[in-house]
């Protein structure tokens, strides 16, 4: 896969962000989507805009507000953020008028040289559009009068998404190599993983076009196969327990997310529990569309016997429902024991985004399932589901058909989910499911192209030297 193109929202606490970027997914969200039961972190949503496939990324809550602007540490930030973006549109709060922190925000974002709206939030009341003038002094050009709680002026900014945006159907540029983000809090083992995958043939491709000054991507080939982890400096900074800390809750640990298509996450597994962090990182990455694997690090080191394993997973799969779907690998990158396994599971999960499930298996897959188990009956009426097909890859989505999709239950959205992720073997891949009044279908080779190739038809990769990247 290559990346998505991304639209990043930016602009100072309260202006709207969040509110516009709810307001955006609502208007369009249609074709993702419907994920039950989780609370969601929404930051970063897979987006498809009249045929496009995007990214949208809502920096609050990611940029510490409450620092001065032009503190380095919002000022590293913003440079993250809008670092890889088609686009950035920045929010000014139309009613407050340009404050101080505005001006600053702006002259940083400028110098990243993209292209930037200048959006003046909060214009639902005509009153509120009439200080066009004092907006210029922003330096953005012509400030788009719009609200996210209405919906003023979001017709013109759709407009302006269609000039701006590549046009829908592009082709993305098949990218053999596998993305993978190796995340975790201090200490969980990454560094020493990381070395342990680079071995001798590391191959360090960065800085790359595009990426942030200091990001750091290298690639190794395991088995004929390339591997790209992205962002290792963010890993291999030693001695730099805040950095790391810094790491989860900001915007790093989240574009590593992004530019990758499976996240490691590394646990110690001396932890007893699931920290609270990691949870929130399994969050976004399901958010985010990307596949996980989980590993279980430092295996060596733990007393334990043939069943500490299991019952390790077990305990947390019954606290945590989610990670029922989800693959855990103990490994030690000391040692190099069960790393092999870590990256088959990696190749696994990533063929598995990226797969056409084939038409006459869905079909297959949707008969056992509504056999075996029926949809629960609502308002006393039985719930008819009359057919099932994959719309999306990349994550993979699969849609069902219903008169009245409000009448499924969330459980029983869950229990197709989980039959598909058996029947098509896909722990660990964020697979969508979806309930239509309507179905698309689509054949698998309009599949095959709205994502990128399916991974059987993708030639193996062959082993070429580094200059290559
Ligand atoms: P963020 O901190 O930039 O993400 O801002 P939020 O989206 O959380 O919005 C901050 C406040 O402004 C909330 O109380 C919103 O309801 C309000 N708000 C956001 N957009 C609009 C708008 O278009 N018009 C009005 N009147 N209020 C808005
Ligand atoms: P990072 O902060 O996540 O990059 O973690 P490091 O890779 O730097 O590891 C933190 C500490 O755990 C170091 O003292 C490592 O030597 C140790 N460590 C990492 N992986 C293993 C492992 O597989 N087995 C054992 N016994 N120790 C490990």
């Amino acid at each position: 896969m290559s990346q998505r193109p991304c639209i990043v929202i930016v602009g100072r606490a309260n202006v709207g962000k969040s509110s516009l970027f709810n307001r955006l997914l609502g208007r369009r969200a249609a074709v993702v989507d419907d994920r039950p039961g989780v609370t969601r972190d929404r930051h970063f949503r897979e987006w498809e805009f009249e045929g496009r496939q995007l990214d949208l990324v809502d920096t609050g809550g990611f940029i510490d507000e409450s620092l001065d602007p032009l503190a380095e540490q919002v000022r590293t930030q913003i440079e993250i953020a809008v670092n890889d973006a088609a686009l950035v549109l920045f929010l000014v709060d139309a009613r407050t008028g340009i404050t101080y922190d505005d001006l600053q925000l702006a002259r940083q974002v400028k110098r990243s040289g993209k292209t930037v709206l200048l959006l003046a939030n909060k214009s639902e009341r005509p009153q509120d559009r009439e200080d066009r003038a004092e907006l210029l002094k922003m330096g953005l050009g012509e400030a788009h009068p719009v609200s996210a709680t209405t919906g003023y002026g979001l017709d013109g900014l759709m407009e302006k998404f269609r000039r701006l945006l590549p046009p829908p159907g592009t082709r993305r540029v098949a990218d053999p190599r596998i993305r993978m983000a190796i995340l975790g809090r201090p200490n969980a083992g990454k560094s020493t993983l990381v070395n342990k995958l680079m071995g001798e043939d590391r191959v360090i491709v960065s800085p790359l076009p595009g990426t942030t000054r200091d990001s750091v991507d290298a690639e190794f080939v395991w088995q004929g196969r390339k591997f790209l982890v992205t962002d290792t400096a963010g890993l291999r900074k030693k001695a730099k327990v805040r950095d790391d800390i810094e790491y989860y809750s900001n915007m790093r640990a989240l574009e590593s997310i992004r530019r990758s298509e499976v996240v490691i996450l590394l646990i110690d597994s001396l932890e007893k529990e699931m920290p609270e962090q990691d949870l929130r990182i399994l969050r976004q990455v399901e958010e985010a569309g990307k596949g996980i694997v989980i590993g279980l690090s430092k295996w060596d080191a733990l007393e334990k016997d043939h069943r500490t394993f299991d019952e390790r997973c077990k305990e947390w799969r019954q606290r945590i429902p989610s990670l029922a779907e989800t693959p855990i690998v103990a490994f030690s990158g000391l040692t190099g024991q069960r790393v092999p396994r870590l990256l088959e599971e990696v190749i696994r999960v990533r063929e598995g985004c990226r797969r056409v499930f084939g038409r006459d298996n869905v079909i297959e897959y949707f008969q056992q399932a509504a056999t075996a188990q029926k949809p629960p009956h609502s308002h006393g009426r039985p719930v008819q589901i009359t057919r099932c097909c994959q719309v999306t890859v990349d994550p993979p989505t699969l849609a069902f058909e219903t008169e009245n999709p409000d009448d499924v239950m969330e459980s029983y959205r869950r229990y197709l989910r989980a039959r598909a992720i058996e029947f098509f073997n896909l722990a660990g891949v964020p697979l969508r499911i979806s309930m239509r009044t309507k179905l698309e279908l689509r054949t698998d080779e309009d599949l095959a192209r709205f994502g990128d190739l399916p991974a059987e038809l993708v030639p193996p990769p062959t082993v070429t030297p580094a200059e290559d990247s």
